[in-house]
C-alpha cells in the first residue's frame, strides 16, 4: 500500500525513524504507561529529531516533509506507544496553526521553537460546558488598551503541566454569533492567574499528562493574539482537519501493531497439537483485521495526499477519523481475543492497545460529530 503514496523520500525517513524510536522509545514503552508518565526528556529527543516539524517550512526549522510524512512518523511513534504520540500532537497543530495564521514575528518567536521540541504546546479549546459544541465556550478576553484579560476554565487539556505555550481559543465578541467572535492567544506557562491541576487518570493512554486550566485575570498581550480578532473559529476548524488526520494515523498505529501482535501469537501458541492460526476462525480474524486496517490506512493516506494537493478534506479527514478510530477499537479487541486469557493480563500489550484505541472515537471530536460532518458535506 506504501507504494501508492511514498516517495524516494519517505523510505529513508521511516528507517531512520524507527531507527530512532527502536533506541529511544521501545525500551521504555511500558514503563511510560506503569509509571503514567512520559519522561518530558523522551519528547524533547522526538522534537529535536525533527518529528515535530513535517509540516512546518524549513526557514522555521520544519522538515517541510508534508502531511503524507507526518502520517508516516505518527504511525510509526503510536506502533511502540501511542501516548508519546498523544503527547506530540498539540505541538504538531499548534505548529500548523502559527504556520497558517500567525505573523512573521510569532513565527521568529515561538514557531522556531515549536518546529524543535524546545518548546511543548497544548491545544485548549474544550471546557465543562463546551465540548462537542465548540462554539459553545464561554472563556472571554477582554481588550484593556494594548492587552487582553482572560477569564475562565478550560477541560481535558493535553499536555496541561508540561507545556511551555498553551493556546486558548476565547470569545473576544459575546455580541456577535461565536463563531465570529471567537479568537486564540499564546499563553506562556508561568503567566500570572493560570492554574492547571491534572485531578483524574485516564482508561488509557497512559503517560499522558492530562488536566484543567483555570484562567484568572490573565493578562496577554496582542502581539499574542493569532490571526486577526474573531478568526479563532475559522482557524480552528482548519486545525481540527489535521488532528483528525493525526488521530485516524494513530489508530492505524494502535492496530499495526494488534495485528502484528495477533498474527506472532497465533503461529506461535499451540492447542490441539497445532498452532491456533491453522484454526479456521482465527484466520478469519486475522483475515477481517487485516482487510479493515488496509482500508483505514487508505483513507487516511488518501486525505493526506488531497490535503498535499491543496484540496478541501473536512469530508475525507473525519471519514478518515471515524474508520480509523472504529477499527482500532474493533481490531484490538479481536487481539486480546485472539492471546485468549494472555491478553486480558498485563504481560502482553494487547490490552493497552484495546484501552489506548478507544480514546480515538472521542478525542479531536466524536464519532457521532465525524458523521454529522461527513452527512453534512455529503447532503450540501
Ligand atoms: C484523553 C483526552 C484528551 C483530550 N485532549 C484535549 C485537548 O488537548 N484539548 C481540548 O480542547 N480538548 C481535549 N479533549 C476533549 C475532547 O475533544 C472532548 O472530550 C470531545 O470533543 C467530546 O466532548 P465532551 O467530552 O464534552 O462530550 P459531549 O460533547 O458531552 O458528548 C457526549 C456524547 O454525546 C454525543 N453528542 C454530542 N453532541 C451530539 C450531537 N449533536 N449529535 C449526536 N451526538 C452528540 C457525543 O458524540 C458523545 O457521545 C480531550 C479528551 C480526552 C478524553
Amino acid at each position: 500500500m506504501n507504494e501508492l503514496f511514498f516517495t524516494e523520500k519517505h523510505y529513508p525517513l521511516q528507517e531512520d525513524v524507527r531507527k530512532f524510536l527502536l533506541t529511544e522509545l521501545e525500551p521504555i514503552k511500558n514503563e511510560i504507561n506503569q509509571n503514567k508518565k512520559i519522561p518530558l526528556s523522551l519528547i524533547k529527543e522526538i522534537g529535536k529529531k525533527g518529528l515535530f516539524g513535517p509540516l512546518i517550512p524549513k526557514r522555521y526549522n520544519g522538515s517541510e516533509l508534508g502531511m503524507i510524512a507526518h502520517c508516516m512518523i505518527t504511525e510509526e511513534i503510536s506502533k511502540i506507544n501511542v501516548a508519546a504520540s498523544v503527547t506530540r500532537t498539540p505541538c504538531i497543530l499548534d505548529g500548523y496553526l502559527l504556520n497558517k495564521f500567525g505573523n512573521e514575528d510569532q513565527k521568529e518567536n515561538y514557531l522556531k521553537k515549536i518546529a524543535t521540541g524546545e518548546k511543548i504546546c497544548s491545544i485548549c479549546v474544550t471546557e465543562e460546558g463546551a465540548g462537542s459544541n465548540v462554539a459553545g465556550i464561554k472563556t472571554v478576553a477582554t481588550k484593556k488598551g494594548d492587552i487582553y484579560l482572560l477569564n475562565g476554565s478550560k477541560k481535558f487539556i493535553t499536555n496541561a503541566g508540561i507545556a511551555d505555550y498553551y493556546f486558548i481559543w476565547c470569545i473576544t465578541n459575546q455580541n456577535v454569533n461565536s463563531r465570529n467572535g471567537m479568537s486564540v492567544f499564546l499563553v506562556e506557562k508561568d503567566s500570572p492567574g493560570l492554574t492547571i491541576e491534572n485531578p483524574y487518570d485516564l482508561m488509557g493512554i497512559n503517560g499522558i499528562y492530562n488536566g484543567t486550566l483555570q484562567l484568572n485575570n490573565i493578562e496577554v498581550s496582542e502581539e499574542n493574539l493569532i490571526g486577526e480578532e474573531g478568526s479563532g473559529f475559522k482557524s480552528l476548524m482548519a486545525t481540527f482537519n489535521i488532528e483528525r488526520l493525526t488521530l485516524s494515523s494513530e489508530s492505524n498505529g494502535i492496530s499495526l501493531a494488534a495485528l502484528e501482535d495477533s498474527k506472532y501469537y497465533a503461529k506461535n501458541r499451540i492447542q490441539f497439537n497445532k498452532p491456533i492460526s491453522s484454526f479456521q476462525l482465527i484466520k478469519l480474524k486475522i483475515a477481517e483485521m487485516a482487510t479493515k486496517l488496509q482500508a483505514a490506512r487508505l483513507l487516511t493516506y488518501n486525505a493526506a495526499k488531497l490535503n498535499e494537493i491543496n484540496m478541501n478534506i473536512t469530508k475525507e479527514a473525519s471519514m478518515a477519523k471515524v474508520f480509523s478510530s472504529k477499527t482500532a477499537v474493533e481490531i484490538t479487541s479481536e487481539a486480546v481475543q485472539i492471546h485468549g486469557g494472555d491478553g486480558y493480563t498485563d504481560i502482553y500489550s494487547v490490552e493497552r492497545y484495546m484501552r489506548d484505541a478507544k480514546f480515538f472515537m472521542i478525542g479531536g471530536g466524536t464519532t457521532e460529530i465525524q458523521n454529522l460532518i461527513i452527512a453534512r458535506e455529503e447532503l450540501k
